[in-house]
């Protein structure tokens, strides 16, 4: 017999454990890997966040535990941070929850929302961890067909007409992962209504919120009038702040989502260590000029390497925010083959697209979190393939 749950064994297979393991074998080799395969900043969290934390964690009050929501200076702040960058007013009491991270808050959203066999749209290409949630609450996911000819807005006309009707959530993710697409607010107010229509609560999830180029702007599905009573939108401190290992996010929107999301967990966790808490209402409540600095750095690093493989003749769209570049692979290859190909002969670590969903093959994903230096040495490195040797 086995101790281990249905859902648990059922969990489809990590792709990114087989590029690790041939990373470490090549490694092993003395191959100088260069890893463009993690979706983590590789920037340090800025002094001021750090200060807070450290001044925060000598205070016995703050070594106790926090309300289940999260404390008050942290909720007060992401209402802040929504009046400032978005215009959007939230009630920190009623409409905003402290997460520990929003991969923790989608899981248990699944689980606050969900009854067994009920059914989610989540898009596809899209973050991997959608679909385990929905699997891990028991639910099921239908695919919600996204596609580069759009600009990687949902084509809701291609969504399985039963899928539909069964439906009872709907998720997106924009700025994306791992498209690096990025939603005006035209794409929300559509999503908001088509939410309405079909009755679906909609998860927006805006972890590259704060991460855009130039002088664009991320809209919130918050700005959509009526969004309070069909949305819950997650936003988090991990990519914006460099804060991965924090742990800390939130969710806000539709006060009876919200409160079932607190209820349930309540009864798992306790809410983030309160000094993590309060260097996040610090950073949230900041002139912003730290994010401005990462996106400076994000942004050179993207047109750097989207030249570099623009002259080997891999098509990539210029993002307008995200640590992503989304390419084409080269004619004639599979994601997998392509990614293979890179790492075997080139020591370079990608991300091939199908991780993403079906309609992710033909793609690949490139982290920008290594220097512009390590950059133009894997694009001098594939410079070296021929593309056109190995066909699949
Ligand atoms: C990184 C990432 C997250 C996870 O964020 P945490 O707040 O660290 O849990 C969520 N969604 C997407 C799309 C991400 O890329």
């Amino acid at each position: 017999m086995s101790f281990i749950s249905d859902s648990v064994t059922n969990l489809p297979p990590y792709l990114f454990s087989e590029f690790q393991q041939k990373k470490k074998t090549l490694q092993a080799d003395d191959v100088d890997v260069i890893d463009l395969g993690i979706g983590a900043p590789d920037l340090p969290t800025p002094d001021f966040i750090i200060d807070r934390l450290h001044e925060e964690s000598r205070d016995p009050a703050n070594h106790r535990y926090s309300t289940y929501s999260g404390c008050q200076e942290f909720r007060e702040a992401v209402a802040h941070f929504y009046q400032t960058q978005y215009d959007v007013e939230l009630d920190p009491d009623s409409e905003i929850l402290a997460v520990i991270g929003s991969k923790e808050g989608i899981a248990n959203l699944m689980h606050a929302t969900l009854n067994p066999g009920e059914t989610v749209l989540i898009p596809d290409p899209g973050y991997p961890v959608y679909r385990t949630a929905v699997h891990l609450a028991g639910g099921r996911s239908a695919s919600l067909p996204l596609d580069n000819m759009n600009g990687y807005v949902p084509l809701y006309d291609q969504v399985d007409h039963e899928a539909i009707e069964q439906a009872k959530l709907m998720l997106l993710n924009y700025p994306s992962n791992p498209t690096a697409a990025s939603a005006d607010y035209d794409t929300f107010l559509k999503a908001v209504a088509f939410s309405w229509e079909n009755q679906l609560l909609l998860v927006h999830d805006a972890a590259y919120d704060l991460i855009t180029f130039h002088d664009s702007k991320a809209p919130s599905v918050m700005q959509v009038p009526g969004a309070k009573e069909q949305a819950v939108e997650f936003g988090s401190l991990s990519k914006s702040f460099n804060m991965t290992g924090w742990r800390i996010g939130y969710a806000v929107g539709n006060k009876e989502v919200i409160q079932a999301l607190a209820t349930f967990k309540s009864n798992i966790d306790t809410s983030q260590f309160i000094p993590i808490q309060k260097a996040a209402a610090t950073a949230l409540t900041s002139d912003f000029s730290a994010v401005a600095a990462h996106n400076h750095v994000y942004q050179e690093r993207m047109e750097r390497l989207h030249e570099g493989l623009q002259k080997l003749g891999i098509k990539a769209a210029k993002p307008h925010g995200t640590i992503f570049l989304w390419a084409k692979v080269p004619d004639g290859f599979t994601s997998i083959a392509f990614a293979d190909k890179l790492l075997q002969d080139a020591g370079v670590i990608v991300t091939p697209g199908n991780a993403f969903g079906q309609r992710g093959e033909g793609y690949f994903r490139v982290a920008l979190t290594v220097s512009v230096e390590r950059l133009d040495e894997a694009v001098s490195r594939m410079a070296q393939l021929d593309f056109k040797e190995v066909t699949n």
